[in-house]
């Protein structure tokens, strides 16, 4: 199994750590050399989303990565990442982020809830978005006081925390189980 990481900017060397851990190949994705290559999967870290739009404008990877995402890519997006696939953006997930919607106080915190079929699962929220509209084909798999914090759609997998900043690898194992069920 080998997922591409998207590492323009942003948290992608935690996501590639927590990844290997589960013996998956990863690879980085700078450029449109990177992306030629064969993957099962992408990841989309957190980071700044202005300017991970920007980049990857600039690095004419926008369509390319739109297209393989419709196409059926798996693709886990953390923070930045959720944002990345929401209709103001790639529009490849039927949802609307609202970014930094925590306000200043609240800007960055820790808590744990329920995440649908895992269970209680760390939460480490950094300047996070929320889901604050979703549509047809979007299942709720995490809310915070009542708000959306992880969904999935199909193969595209997100979540407004970084599960890759803490030790517990069961959300990239259930991206994982994902992209292994896709390639059968
Ligand atoms: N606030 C950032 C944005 O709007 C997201 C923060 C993060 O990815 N940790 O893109």
């Amino acid at each position: 199994m080998k997922i591409a990481i998207l590492a323009l900017q942003g948290a992608f060397a935690e996501h590639e750590a927590a990844l290997r851990k589960l013996g998956a190949e990863t690879f980085l994705v700078r450029n449109k050399q990177d992306w030629a290559q064969e993957k099962d999967g992408l990841v989309i870290p957190g980071g700044e989303s202005t300017a991970m739009t920007r980049i990857m404008r600039d690095e004419e990877l926008w369509d390319p990565i739109r297209d393989e995402i419709l196409g059926g890519l798996p693709v886990f997006g953390t923070c930045a990442g959720l944002i990345m696939l929401d209709k103001e953006h790639l529009s490849t997930m039927n949802i609307t982020a609202l970014r930094n919607a925590y306000g200043r106080q609240l800007g960055s915190f820790y808590t744990d809830d329920e995440f649908k079929g895992i269970g209680r699962v760390p939460m480490t929220f950094i300047r996070a978005p929320y889901i604050a509209e979703h549509g047809d084909g979007v299942e709720v798999l995490a809310t915070v006081d009542g708000r959306v914090v992880a969904a999935r759609q199909g193969a595209q997998l997100v979540t407004a925390f970084h599960p890759e900043l803490n030790d517990d690898s069961r959300i990239h194992e259930y991206f994982l189980d994902i992209v292994s069920a896709k390639s059968i």
